[in-house]
This record gives structure tokens, sequence and C-alpha cells, in this order.
């Protein structure tokens, strides 16, 4: 591995390596920094206070509320606590729920952020900003929500349990996976999506035989990034629409739901893009992308049933339905009857038909 070797992507700087949280002092003075309030969930609190701790004098504060799909509410507490210790930057360690705070916050004051992501989400690498206020999540994107420095330290992803290392990695997956048929791709993107794909269809076993072998970690972390850049650069489709759906009117965890839905998606799509998809089979074995993506997540313990995640059965028409009220761009033609037999079997855990 090495020394970290910083990436400079447009105006994002990105930092990969083994403790390279304790350069986030450094990246602040870099910028003329010097009043952080550093963000996390409650659960990753402590890892909020040991970089302020880190900081000294340049913290403003700790706050430690944040939430998935990025609540309203709690956005408005946040920012109660940017305008008390007068803050001129946040620093966010923690998944895609922290990244999405510090996001809601530099929409509204354009404050820098120094985002530390814990997960292989992929949030830290795009313009686009997921809200939830009074039960309903809306969707935007705005440069100015992007980072100005990722720091991707390995040793903080080495405490991800092993079962949300599986499903992150899988939502990852998704977005380069989507991003293989997005009408807007380039030569650019399907080579950074490829690159992803590769990272995580060799990296995960490898996490997964010793989860703190750094060198995986880092090798998934760069994943994590291509998969997440993708995403910020080219629209997605069927995959992420059923995602969306599911989170937002079933209330189901966001990495599961990718990991289980994510095998039949693609399946799906196959049927009007298997050459697109082609590198998937490449890279896993087998002749259609969807069933090599079900049985690599198999392999690695994924989830397979949404009825897992405690969606009912009897949800299957509703979802169906709101999963195809909009139109959107798809490969595949979108129907309902289709896209309830698609839930069905995502439902049961079956193979993608
Ligand atoms: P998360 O951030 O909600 O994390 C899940 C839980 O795991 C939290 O309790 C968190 O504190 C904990 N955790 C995270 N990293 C850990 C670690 N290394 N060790 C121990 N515990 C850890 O989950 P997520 O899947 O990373 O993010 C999901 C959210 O991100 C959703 O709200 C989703 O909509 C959003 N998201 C947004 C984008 C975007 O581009 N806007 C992209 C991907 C995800």
């Amino acid at each position: 591995m090495g020394q970290p070797a910083p990436v400079i992507t447009s105006d994002v700087r990105v930092v990969f390596g083994a403790n390279t949280r304790n350069t986030v002092a450094a990246e602040l003075r870099k910028l003329n920094l010097s009043k952080a309030l550093v963000l996390a969930t409650p659960q990753q609190c402590d890892d909020a206070l040991d970089i302020a701790e880190q900081l000294g004098s340049l913290a403003a504060g700790v706050f430690c509320k944040a939430a998935m799909h990025t609540p309203v509410d709690v956005t408005e507490a946040a920012m109660q606590h940017v305008t008390e210790t007068s803050a001129d930057c946040v620093v966010a360690i923690g998944g895609g729920s922290t990244t999405g705070l510090g996001k809601a916050i530099a929409y509204r004051t354009d404050l820098p952020q120094i985002v530390i992501p814990t997960t292989y989400a992929g949030s830290e690498c795009t313009p686009i900003l997921g809200q939830t206020e009074n039960g309903v999540k809306t969707t935007l994107s705005d440069p100015k929500v992007l980072p100005e420095v990722i720091i991707y330290d390995s040793e903080l992803v080495k405490t991800l349990p092993v079962p949300m290392t599986v499903t992150s990695a899988l939502n990852a997956m998704a977005h380069a996976a989507e991003a293989l048929y997005a009408t807007d791709r380039t030569a650019e993107t399907t080579a950074l999506a490829l690159d992803g794909l590769k990272a995580f269809v060799d990296g995960l076993p490898k996490v997964l035989e010793d989860p703190s072998d750094l060198e995986a970690r880092e090798a998934t972390q760069r994943g994590a990034w291509a998969c997440g850049t993708v995403l910020g650069q080219v629209g997605m489709a069927l995959h992420h629409k059923l995602c969306h759906t599911l989170g937002g009117s079933f209330d189901l965890p966001h990495a599961e739901t990718h990991a289980i839905v994510l095998p039949h998606a693609i399946a799906y799509n196959a049927r009007a893009v298997a050459k697109d998809l082609q590198p998937i089979c490449d890279l896993l074995g087998g002749s259609n992308a969807g069933t090599a993506l079900h049985n690599f997540a198999k392999a690695m313990n994924a989830p397979i049933a949404l009825r897992e995640l405690g969606l009912k059965k009897a949800d299957l028409d509703r979802a169906a339905e709101l999963a195809t009220t909009k139109p959107y761009p798809n490969p595949q033609p979108v129907t309902r009857e289709d896209i309830r037999a698609l839930l069905q079997a995502a439902w049961a855990g079956d193979t993608p038909i």
C-alpha cells in the first residue's frame, strides 16, 4: 500500500490510505479553515469525538444525530449548531447518512466539507442530495454539495460489520452496473464502472476472508470511489427507481434493499441490453449478468429476499404500482405486470427471472 496516494478529480481532493484520518487538521489548514463542526450518527459518535480531539482548537463542535435519508428536522438542528459555533466547515465521518447531513448543510450554507466515508455507499462522490420531510423523500442535484476533500481511511472501514460490508459493496456495485447501460454513458464512465465492479469482485472475497486486511479494504474503497463517481456522472434506471420506492414508501434499509434488488433489476434489463452487461458475466462467469450477480451475492452471504427485510407480500402490488406510475428511461420497457413479477421473485429470494 505504501504512502497514501492522493487522487485529484476536478475540484475534489481524494486521499486513500490507512490512518489518513490523521490528516484532517492539515487538510483544514490547506483550505484556510479553522472551525470544523464534526458530524456522525449516534452509533459513530466516538469516531467523531476522536476527530474533534485530534483537531483540538480547529474543532468548533460535534453533532452526532445524522440519520438515514437526511431528515430535514435533523438538518435544521445541525444548522443551529453551525450558527451557534460559527463553524466555517463540516467534517462528516460515517456512511451515506452522515455524508448526506454534511451535504444538506453545504446546500444551505455553501460551507466546505471534508468527508471521511466509512461505508461503500459513494454519496461523497455525487452532487446528489436526498432529503426527507413529512415522510416524503425528494432528491436534488447541485455541484455545491460536492465535498472539497474525501479521505478514505482503510482503518475506519475495517470496523464495518461483515453483513454491512457485503450489502454496502453490492450497493456500490449497483451504481456501476446501471452505469453500463445509462443513456448518457461515455467510454470514460464505462471504464470507471468496470474498475469499480472489478475492485469489489476481486476485493470483497478477500475482505470476507479477513475483514482487517487493510490492503483489501483499501481496494474496495477505491471501488466505492469509482462506483460513486459514475453514479454522479450518469443517470440511473430501474434498479435505483425500485430501491428508491422500496426505501421511501416501505422504509426498507438502503444497502440491504440494493443488495437484494440488484440481480433482479439487472436480469430484467439483460433482456434488452445483454451485450452492455456482458462485462459483468466476464467478471463473474455465467451467461446472464443477473444470475451471475445473484450467485455472487449468495456466495458473499448477502440477504437475498425482500421478505427478510420485513416487506409484506401484501405490499407487492402497491410497490409495483408506485414504481411504475411515472415513466423513466430504462432499457427494457417497464410494465406493471413485469415489475410485479420481478418484485415477487426478489421478495421470495428466487433466482432472477
Ligand atoms: P448509513 O450511513 O446509514 O450507515 C448505517 C449504520 O452503520 C449507521 O448506524 C452508521 O453509523 C454505521 N456505520 C457506518 N460505517 C460504519 C463502520 N465503518 N463501522 C461501524 N458502523 C458503521 O448507511 P449507508 O448505506 O452508508 O448510507 C445510506 C444513506 O446514504 C441513505 O440515506 C442513502 O439514500 C444515502 N446515499 C446517498 C447517495 C447520494 O449520492 N446522495 C448515494 C448513496 C447513498
